[in-house]
């Protein structure tokens, strides 16, 4: 059971917030019974017993946290953890007095029930204040002494070594929250920005980015294009294939689109089948010349055909942002090439140009970023 419980201690900080819990659990399980292990060695020595015996049953609770936590049950393990310290801290303080330092093993305790979340909030608000005036007691209470039994020497180190022990176990579990926030965090802002299905950026990301993008191109003249790609004919694809398949086709099309662009790109699922690229550092006819790229390669691209005789096809929609063009105007430019790509037959890659006339296409009234 060691073995396995050690073998589970194989992990990196990243998969804590996936399989944080029993790792954890059996990690500070284990801690716990090495520490007890030591505790058992030491008291034989110092021919005391009853915390011989204490130390035992710490041992054999422990071996139990252990096993708890290694059959997925690290909310029952931190309670028999939280139990076993609690409970080893009063009677070995009572048995030694608090010279020796057990009791500050109760600080680590009130921080792990503070931040049980198992417990609900005013019952470990409680429950930590309790164990909190709870130290206070066997600091200033507690009768029985027997550091006159030992050396000063060997008293100093034991208290050292507790506070040393219980001061890392505190800071462990601080620093192990922290880390669970921050993957979490990171998690919820990576969720936000991604879309689900295709695990492209969302509309709101590319938003974003285009608010960047658009600063840098002010600051440093560098031009940038909008493309709006728009999958043809989908709706039959699905009426024929049925949707699973469509959401296939779509996964697959999100990856080429990954493949075939540069990283300092942004790909973006605009809406349904409809996708936009930001293209830096790039002007207008490059872009053109690079959409124009892409189409040729998806032409010829079999991971995403819909059937033998059948290619997946689209048409795009390119505008370069230019003073005076607010980011909303250059999206609503693409949106009316992508129209006019429609329009013209599909299949196609069309640049909108500064002296088109403005029409509002169905795809424009449909997709306005302002909306
Ligand atoms: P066009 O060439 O004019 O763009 O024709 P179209 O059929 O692609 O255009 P239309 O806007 O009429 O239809 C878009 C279709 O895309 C309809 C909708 O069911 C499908 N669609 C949108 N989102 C998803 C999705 O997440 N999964 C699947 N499978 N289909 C989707
Ligand atoms: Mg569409
Ligand atoms: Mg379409």
């Amino acid at each position: 059971m060691l073995s396995s419980a050690i073998q589970k201690l194989s992990f990196s900080l990243e998969e804590l917030s996936e399989r944080g819990p029993d790792r954890l659990t059996t990690m500070a399980g284990l801690c716990g019974f090495c520490i007890h292990v030591g505790f058992c060695g030491l008291f034989v020595l110092l021919n005391l017993w009853s915390l011989v015996t204490l130390n035992v049953v710490s041992c054999g609770l422990w071996i139990y946290v252990i096993w708890l936590a290694s059959t997925a049950r690290p909310g029952m393990a931190v309670h028999l953890a939280t139990f076993e310290v609690l409970s080893h801290a009063i009677v070995a303080t009572s048995i030694l007095g608090p010279s020796f330092g057990f009791h500050f093993y109760l600080w680590p305790v009130t921080i792990l029930i503070a931040l049980n979340p198992s417990l609900k909030f005013r019952h470990s608000a409680l429950i930590s204040m309790l164990t909190m005036l709870l130290f206070g007691c066997l600091s200033a209470f507690v009768s029985s002494d027997r550091s006159a039994d030992y050396t000063p020497q060997l008293v100093n180190g034991i208290f050292f070594l507790n506070i040393l022990v219980s001061g890392f176990s505190m800071i462990l579990t601080g620093m192990l929250v922290r880390h669970m926030f921050s993957l979490q965090s990171r998690e919820l802002r990576e969720h936000a920005r991604t879309d689900e299905l295709t695990r492209l950026y969302n509309r709101r990301h590319v938003l974003e980015f285009l608010k960047s993008t658009e600063a840098h191109r002010q600051r440093n003249r560098i031009p940038y294009c909008v493309c709006l790609c728009d999958l043809d004919h989908f709706k039959s694809i699905n009426d024929s294939h049925g949707h699973d398949t469509g959401d296939a086709i779509l996964v697959s099309f999100a990856e080429f689109l990954q493949r075939s662009l540069r990283e300092t790109d942004c790909v973006a699922r605009w809406g349904g089948e409809e996708f936009m690229i930001v293209l830096t550092n790039t002007a207008g006819n490059n872009a053109f010349d690079t959409m124009t790229s892409l189409l040729t390669r998806l032409r010829s691209e079999s991971r995403i055909a819909i059937s033998d005789r059948q290619q997946l096809s689209m048409s795009i929609g390119v505008a370069e942002a230019m003073d005076g063009a607010s980011i909303d105007e250059v999206v609503v430019r693409a949106d009316q090439a992508l129209y006019r790509a429609k329009a013209e037959g599909r299949d196609r890659v069309v640049l909108h140009h500064a002296d088109t006339p403005p029409a509002k296409s169905p795809a424009t009234r449909r997709n306005s970023p302002s909306r």
